[in-house]
């Protein structure tokens, strides 16, 4: 039997100017797409290309579904929204091979990379992550809180610029207020906080308040969370946005 092949492909932040070339081109060849529902629905796909939308939580076995096909001779491409290997497709297909039959390890697997939600949000605000810096998914869907609490110490203590995916949720209300009072614990309260919701789309909001002045509800499921370090800086600027970066060099101011 030929196996096919399957794409695990990165569309960017939702700005359509915002997804690579190489991305667009995966999704032309492709005949078979699974994903979470908006992001099927992004695509311009042709009568001929097959749709299996699935819900946001059904990873693991969208995932199994896709290497089945692709296994009996499908193209298949399999969608994610930013990068598909943040916090998304790419390591739950990769799950589901190292677990799978030996015959997925013969699928023609390839992962095109997009702009991720960090990425698109600092550009927005400058440059926050212009020093050293970490991601951390504030969902305790996959990994317990108290993992996420320790994290969140060890980079706020290390100096590190942090983003925050998945920052809270209707099921998951309270974390990020929490993440903050951790925070405010080991950070001084002027760090600035970049709260980028909806980035690249036409409803995004960018808004940036000092770490003292964090809460929870400034967030919702579309936000990504850049909290800067005691280096990070503002330029105030008048009727514009300060731009918020984070210098290259260190001098040890706080961290
Ligand atoms: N693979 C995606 C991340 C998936 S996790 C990526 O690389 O961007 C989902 C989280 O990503 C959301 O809860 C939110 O924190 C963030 N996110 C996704 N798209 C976003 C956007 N356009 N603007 C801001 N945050 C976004």
């Amino acid at each position: 039997m030929t196996t096919g092949s399957l794409t695990v492909v990165g569309l960017g932040p939702g700005n359509p100017d915002q997804m690579s070339p190489e991305a667009a081109a995966a999704v032309t060849v492709a005949e078979d797409f699974f994903g979470y529902f908006p992001y099927i629905d992004r695509l311009n796909l042709r009568p001929d290309q097959r749709r299996h939308a699935s819900d946001n939580r059904e990873e693991l076995a969208r995932a199994r579904t896709a290497l089945e096909m692709a296994a009996g001779g499908g193209k298949v491409c399999v969608v994610s929204g930013g990068d598909p290997g943040v916090f998304a497709m790419a390591a739950a297909v990769c799950e589901a091979i190292d677990e799978g039959p030996a015959l997925w390890r013969e699928i023609d697997f390839s992962v095109v990379p997009g702009i991720t939600a960090m990425l698109a949000v600092a550009a927005k605000a400058g440059a926050p992550l212009g020093h050293d810096f970490c991601a951390i998914s504030l969902s305790n869907n996959l990994k317990p809180w108290d993992v996420i609490e320790k994290r969140l110490v060890a980079a706020a203590t290390a100096g590190f610029v942090m983003a925050f995916y998945n920052p809270i949720s209707k099921a998951r209300p309270h974390q990020l207020g929490e993440a903050f009072d951790i925070l405010r614990a080991h950070l001084p309260g002027t760090v600035p906080v970049i709260f980028g919701r909806a980035a690249g789309r036409p409803d995004e909001a960018i808004r940036i308040v000092p770490l003292a002045e964090a809460t929870g509800d400034m967030a919702d499921m579309a936000t990504c969370v850049i909290v800067g370090t005691a280096e990070t800086r503002l330029i105030e600027r008048e009727n514009r946005r300060p731009i918020v970066y984070s210098p290259r060099y260190f001098r040890g101011a706080g961290a």
